[in-house]
């Protein structure tokens, strides 16, 4: 039976009630045995998951504020690729035990992201183990309006908004303490990603195709071909790439950071040539660059690096299947 008293209780009581502001679609959160939400008429549900695990996603002496706002932006990149609108959240907690300290600054690491966005937590799970953090998250888009990986066609350009390869950069440096030091901007962007969500729902009406750059451009532009049964040409040199990644000169490294490591947390989207006046109103209102890398072309899913004159490029990328 459980009381007042009871650890697992009284942890959920101090960090997890009331973190999040209340929203009225929500009938149920926090304190029963399901949440309930309410779907307005005309939407539907858009659904996803993700766990980070200690020492697989994150160094085990991460920030715990690090820890739980990258455990919600994650999912609300998800989201974002959808063009969907993020609701709630739940939140799956296993702790090597309670850490005071520690779940202050997730909480609010974790809150965070979940005001700025207007998401609710509405319920979970607390168990004891090695640390995990499995976070779904739930949205909606109007009915019919989401945004698969699987429409893009032949003739649609290749977009892909902010910057690349900051955090791989930042990854790559951590280790380096003087390195790391000057690499501050990119260190936030590994720790705190910010998630595409207003461009990801002004996309709607849009994008043929989109998906959220997690393990690199090359990876994921090739799931969106795959799925979408189309390749692409993408020219390299007009990538986007973050300032302190331009500086690396070797260019083996710097392909390989900015196309085939992750956390980019970025928006990849196909859209038909008519589009270019929409996305650059879309660009300017929301203060983020959208930049045309390519164009579809026919073809089983490959990706054709060229050079601005059309020449075929060999970019040697580890971790990414050549064709
Ligand atoms: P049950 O035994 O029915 O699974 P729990 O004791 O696990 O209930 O959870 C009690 C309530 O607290 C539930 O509403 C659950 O959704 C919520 N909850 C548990 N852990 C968390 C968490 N880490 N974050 C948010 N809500 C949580
Ligand atoms: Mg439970």
């Amino acid at each position: 039976m459980r009381r007042e008293g009871d650890g697992e209780f009284q942890l959920i009581t101090r960090y997890f009630c009331g973190l999040t502001s209340l929203a009225d679609d929500v009938v149920y959160g926090i304190g029963d045995d399901a949440a309930v939400v309410s779907i307005p008429a005309g939407y539907e549900l858009v659904v996803s998951a993700d766990t980070l695990v200690s020492d697989v996603h994150f160094p085990a002496g991460t920030d715990p504020y690090d820890i739980g706002f990258k455990a919600l932006a994650v999912n609300l990149s998800d989201l974002a690729a959808m063009g969907a609108e993020p609701r709630w959240v739940t939140l799956c907690l296993t702790l090597p035990g309670v850490d005071n300290d520690w779940l202050a600054k997730f909480s609010r690491g974790f809150a965070d992201p979940a005001n700025r966005y207007n998401v609710c937590l509405v319920g979970g799970d607390t168990t004891r183990g090695p640390l995990s953090i499995s976070v779904q998250i739930m949205g909606i888009v109007r009915k019919g309006t989401a945004i698969s990986r699987g429409g893009a066609r032949a003739g649609d350009h290749i977009f892909v908004t902010g910057e690349l390869g900051a955090a791989a950069l930042a990854l790559s440096l951590l280790k380096d303490a003087d390195a790391r030091h000057s690499m501050d901007d990119c260190l936030a962007r590994l720790n705190r990603p910010e998630p595409r969500v207003e461009v990801g729902r002004a996309l709607t009406s849009i994008a043929s195709a989109m998906i959220d750059i997690s393990d690199g451009l090359a990876a994921d532009l090739g799931h969106l071909l795959e799925n979408s049964g189309v390749s692409a040409f993408v020219e390299p040199e007009r990538v986007p790439v973050c300032r302190q990644l331009q500086q690396v000169k070797d260019r083996n490294r710097y392909w390989q950071l900015a196309f085939a490591s992750g956390d980019d947390y970025e928006l990849c989207f196909t859209a038909p040539e008519e589009s270019v006046q929409r996305l650059e109103a879309i660009s300017n209102e929301l203060q983020l660059p959208i930049t045309d890398i390519g164009r579809i072309v026919e073809g089983e899913g490959r990706i054709k690096w060229v050079s601005a004159n059309g020449e075929e490029m060999r970019l040697s990328l580890r971790g990414y299947r050549h064709f």
